[in-house]
């Protein structure tokens, strides 16, 4: 199995979940995932199990994509794989996979694979538990966002049952930052700028370097120009290489779809969560987001 690039909470717990029960029946998996997992999710028990190579039976293997739903979001870009399976949530679909669950009303991919697990009979441990609810928490701001069904609430208070023990995870989650993460933060906060009642905030590969931080150390920030009441949407640029950004887009309530604003640049994701990566100088890619999204307004 694999999922996504940057993988959040909800893409290595959904996958490490699905590979603990698929081992528990019997079956073999490897779990893909291009990037490494963030030091802040190593406490996800079973997070070893993720690997950034492509196994050699791959060409006799099922490949199960988690999360997202097509394999360049993987980053596997040749597929060689004789059969797919897809299993997310997001709102911008690729064709592909010969079977094909893809709920974009689903709060998160660990919700629905809550449902799989104990349809394939599999006992939800502990371990899985605390992968499962992690993946909730984090895709529904742990139980904040317009998300937090009471499917969700129901299904976490069973996951707790479970083993999963809350103030243990949000602890992990959200007060285990790095020194480096927060001196990036704080930078991050001073390059602010609202237009429209759209907030941008950059951070520069120069910040990175003098903070020691990691992209993936980046994966919270967007969301904090959005305490802001007068905010709609926030954007979050990161220098990848020169001319060269990863945009993260995060919208308040019903009125901006900011997955359709992402995929105006082939990206894509959620109403209230979405990205995209773009070549480009850095005042020419933000002009054109705010263009983007007076179009969507409209
Ligand atoms: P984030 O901003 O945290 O990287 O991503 C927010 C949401 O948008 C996630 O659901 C993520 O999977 C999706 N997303 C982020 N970047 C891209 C992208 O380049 N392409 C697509 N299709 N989805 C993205
Ligand atoms: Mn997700």
């Amino acid at each position: 199995m694999a999922t996504h690039i940057s993988p959040d909470g909800d893409a290595l717990g959904s996958a490490i979940a699905l590979s603990i029960a698929l081992e528990s029946l019997g079956k073999k998996t490897t779990v893909y995932d291009k990037d490494p997992v963030p030091e802040f999710y190593r406490f996800l028990p079973g997070h070893e199990r993720l690997t950034n190579s492509i196994p050699d039976n791959s060409k006799t293997s099922n490949l199960i994509l988690l999360d997202c739903n097509d394999p360049e979001r993987a980053g596997l870009e040749k597929m060689i794989f004789p059969s797919s399976a897809v299993i997310d949530h997001h709102e911008t679909e690729k064709e592909f996979g010969d079977i094909r669950w893809i709920e974009p009303h689903a709060p998160a991919t660990g919700l629905m694979l809550f449902h799989l697990i104990k349809k394939l009979g599999v006992k939800i441990s502990k371990e899985i538990a605390i992968n499962l609810y992690s993946a909730i928490s984090i895709d529904t701001g742990t139980f904040r966002y317009s998300n937090t069904t009471p499917d969700v609430l129901r299904i976490a208070a069973e996951l707790i049952e479970a083993g999963a023990d809350p103030s243990f995870i949000s602890e992990n989650i959200y007060e285990s930052w790095s020194e480096s993460r927060f001196r990036l933060m704080l930078k991050v906060l001073e390059t602010l700028e609202i237009n429209n009642n759209v907030a941008i905030t950059t951070v520069t590969l120069d910040m990175f370097k003098e903070t020691g931080a990691l992209v993936a150390d980046t994966e919270t920030f967007t969301g904090f120009p959005r305490k802001l009441k007068s905010i709609k949407v926030s954007a979050l640029f990161r220098e990848m290489e020169k001319d060269y950004y990863k945009v993260s887009l995060r919208s308040k309530g019903k009125e901006i779809n900011v997955a359709k604003v992402a995929e105006k640049f082939n990206g894509g994701g959620h109403r209230n969560a979405a990205g995209y990566r773009i070549r480009s100088d850095i005042r020419t890619a933000k002009e054109t987001l705010l263009k983007a999204i007076e179009h969507v307004y409209a």
